[in-house]
């Protein structure tokens, strides 16, 4: 059996037990990007990841999640390549089905652009 470690590990030595232990930060509206961040307020690494996602009849839709390089090596270093795969897919798939507050983020993009396209609902009352 190989050991029982089953955290993953930020370069910085943060352990990650699960999803509730990653910070989610969603700045990036207009790119329809969720930022993945070291809960460490000093870590030199910071973003780990991203979840890009559409918006398709008021739903979120998802495009593409990863996490990047130096995350993922530095797990495959610690845990073996296969295990350090299925731990980062587990924490991915939670953050994307748990973590995320989707309904949320949601509201929040659309809400942006209708404050940034007012002509359109002025068109509307003229059309009426
Ligand atoms: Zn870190």
């Amino acid at each position: 059996m190989d050991s029982k470690e089953t955290h993953a590990q930020c370069p910085c030595g943060h352990k990650l037990n699960d999803s509730s232990d990653y910070n989610i930060l969603y700045l990036k509206k207009e790119m329809r990007e969720v930022d993945i961040l070291c809960p460490n307020s000093v870590c030199y690494l910071g973003e780990l990841g991203f979840i890009k996602f559409e918006i398709v009849e008021n739903q979120a839709q998802l495009e593409r999640a990863r996490f990047y390089s130096p995350y993922v090596t530095w797990n495959a270093t610690r845990l073996g390549e296969e295990k350090a795969r299925i731990v980062l897919k587990s924490h991915l798939e939670e953050l994307i089905t748990e973590k995320i507050q989707w309904r949320q983020i949601i509201d929040d993009s659309l809400k942006l652009e209708t404050l940034e396209h007012p002509e359109e609902i002025e068109e509307d009352i003229v059309n009426d």
